[in-house]
């Protein structure tokens, strides 16, 4: 097999990647993972994890990231940086599969789990674009320091909205949390640590219609679904956290996926496309969490090797 040529390639270097890597590598395939520099995992854009198991009290997302990445390359994974731009049948006999990322860079392999994770979806309003990275935030723990003795908004109302109103109260002076309805859907452990937070005030029944400011945010417009009535709300950074979009543009035209673009796959995780197995949060219907998207890679792993024992003809049953 030449340097360019693999068993697998995993295409994503998440909790979900990196344990497939893990899985595969010890099952001594001959394995490729990609990660993009440019997307990163949400385990990196996480401070605290406090529900993982096996860790009492907490780790750091950048630190489980480390130890995952440290135990797969034990193993032999190969690791490569690079963001995959397509893959392509090349050989619908043999089932080969190419992989090309954006700088043209090309590996083949027999089967490949697609690993690559969700990023955060904007909430596509006026000044958002534009303010983007100058006080138009995504991520908490990339950005929060920013803000100290500041005034910021956070939207959304779910789990990852509140863990980062409360990641965001160790810097700001005030965290404004807003929500489209009058109660929250974080979970209740985090609702309770939220509402018995000074920093933390709520603004019910309100969404942002405009984000306003010369070089750095100012205002927000929040318009009072209830009142149907628009009010300015001076502050100096809004976090947006309104929910996910799946990291599958890459695979979209190959395997079957949901109307907005997360993959199908069984309880094995196959996908309708026989070698490509596919783990963690770009899975639709599932649950988005760092211990099912382990659970995941180690499945498509498991699944992968009967994949790769059978087109060998050496599979145990
Ligand atoms: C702020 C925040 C806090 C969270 N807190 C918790 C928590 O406390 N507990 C918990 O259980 N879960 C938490 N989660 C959810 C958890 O982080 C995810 O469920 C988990 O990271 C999903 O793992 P994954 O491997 O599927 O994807 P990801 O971790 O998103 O990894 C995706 C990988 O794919 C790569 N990638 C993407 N596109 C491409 C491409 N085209 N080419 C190559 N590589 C690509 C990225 O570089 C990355 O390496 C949190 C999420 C966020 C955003």
């Amino acid at each position: 097999m030449s340097d360019n040529n693999y068993e697998v390639i995993i295409i994503g270097g998440g909790p979900a990647g990196y344990s497939a890597g893990i899985y595969a590598t010890r099952a001594m395939l001959k394995t490729l993972l990609i990660e993009s520099c440019t997307v990163l995992s949400q385990l990196m854009l996480t401070d605290l994890i406090e529900n993982y198991p096996g860790f009492p009290g907490n780790i750091k997302g950048y630190e489980l990231i480390e130890n995952l990445k440290k135990q797969a390359r034990y193993f032999g994974l190969e690791i490569k940086e690079g963001f995959v731009e397509y893959i392509e049948c090349i050989n619908a006999t043999d089932r080969k599969w190419r992989v090309v990322t954006q700088n043209k860079a090309s590996y083949t392999a027999y089967s490949i789990i697609a690993a690559s994770g969700a990023k955060a979806k904007m909430l596509g309003v006026k000044g958002e674009k534009e303010l983007r990275g100058k006080g138009v935030s995504y991520c908490a723990v990339c950005d929060g320091a920013f803000f100290r003795n500041k005034t910021v908004a956070v939207v959304g109302g779910g789990d990852t909205s509140i863990q980062e109103a409360l990641f965001l109260t160790r810097y700001a002076s005030k965290v404004n949390v807003v929500h489209r309805r009058n109660r929250l859907r974080a979970e209740q452990f985090l609702q309770e640590q939220a509402f018995k937070n000074d920093k933390i005030e709520f603004i019910w029944d309100s969404i942002v219609q405009e984000i306003e400011g010369t070089d750095t945010v100012e205002n927000i417009k929040l318009k009072n679904l209830k009142k149907d009535s628009v009010t300015d709300f001076n502050c100096d950074g809004v976090f947006i956290f309104v929910g996910f979009t799946p990291n599958t543009e890459y695979v979209r035209r190959i395997v079957k996926t949901d109307d907005t673009g997360w993959i199908i796959t069984d309880g094995k995780m196959n996908t309708n496309v026989s070698g490509i197995f596919a783990a963690g949060d770009l899975r639709s219907n599932t649950y988005r969490q760092i211990a099912t998207a382990v659970g995941d890679g180690v499945t498509a792993a498991l699944s992968c090797e009967k994949y790769i024992s059978r087109m060998r003809g050496n599979e145990y049953v």
